[in-house]
């Protein structure tokens, strides 16, 4: 059987308090959802990750951070360590979201440092990918795509990919400003990540969940849950209500008929 996805950031948004009453009403609200079937993951602020471990159950709710340093410690002011991350018994760590590449300038080469780096402390790798507007008008999307894979996965052996994950989020289908991607466009896309990771790790590719994001709202997420190369949803500002994320997993759960 399948298994789906769901997952949020919630970027520079909700201090410790907001985080943890969020966590305890989403982990209710979900609970009777068996997690053979879905993986429910939330990315939170850097602060509360403290207390947002200690107040869930991570078989019910799998936490992140939402960026990394790629050393143990140093001269890297602002930075995390993944012994932090180890310390706040972090599941995940996301990677290039489009805002670290965008808003502030990360390349490929430093997200597979990361990636490296995450795996050598236990952590998943959820590597976010996606190619700009400038892109898809130039119709070069595919390659962007795969040069952010082959870069961001360069050197990452096919034994690891137990903990890879990849969140396609077209960067103009982000946040206020976004528009969603269709479907059709998504499955595309979808199609080409697959495609891609197939070559770089074989069979084994299989075991990479493939994430859509990008102003996934309850009147788009069904039908793009339903396309054959999406294996999980990727949700910002639709998902930073419990009641709200919770109806849409719902929702889409039984599109896939779970
Ligand atoms: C995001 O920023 O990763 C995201 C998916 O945001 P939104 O759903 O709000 O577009």
């Amino acid at each position: 059987m399948k298994k789906y996805y769901f997952g949020s950031n919630l970027k520079m948004y909700k201090t410790i308090r907001e985080t943890t009453a969020y966590l305890t009403s989403l982990a209710e609200l979900t609970n009777d959802i068996g997690r053979e079937k879905i993986e429910l993951f939330i990315i939170p602020s850097y602060t509360s990750l403290e207390q947002a471990s200690a107040s869930v159950d991570h078989g019910l709710i799998r936490l992140g951070a939402q960026n990394m340093c790629w050393e143990e410690q140093g001269q890297f002011t602002g930075e995390i360590s993944p012994l932090m991350l180890q310390e706040t018994e972090m599941d995940l760590v996301m990677i290039g979201h489009s805002e670290r590449r965008h808003v502030f300038g990360e390349r490929d080469e430093e997200e597979n440092r990361k990636v490296k780096c995450a795996l050598d402390h236990g952590l998943t790798a959820l590597l976010c990918i996606g190619e700009t507007a400038e892109d898809k008008q130039y119709g070069v999307g595919p390659e962007v795509l795969r040069m952010q894979l082959k870069k961001g996965f360069h050197e990452i052996d096919s034994a690891s990919v137990g903990k890879l994950w990849v969140a396609y989020e077209p960067v103009w289908s982000i946040g206020v400003n976004g528009t969603p991607a269709t479907a059709e466009y998504a499955e595309k896309m979808h199609g080409e990540i697959k495609k891609c990771l197939e070559e770089m790790f074989g069979e084994k590719s299989r075991e990479i969940p493939v994430l859509y994001g990008g102003s996934v709202n309850p009147d788009n997420g069904e039908e793009l849950i339903v396309q054959p190369s999406i294996d999980g949803l990727f949700v910002g500002r639709a998902a930073w209500q419990a009641d709200r994320f919770n109806e849409l997993i719902r929702n889409a759960m039984k599109a896939v008929g779970l």
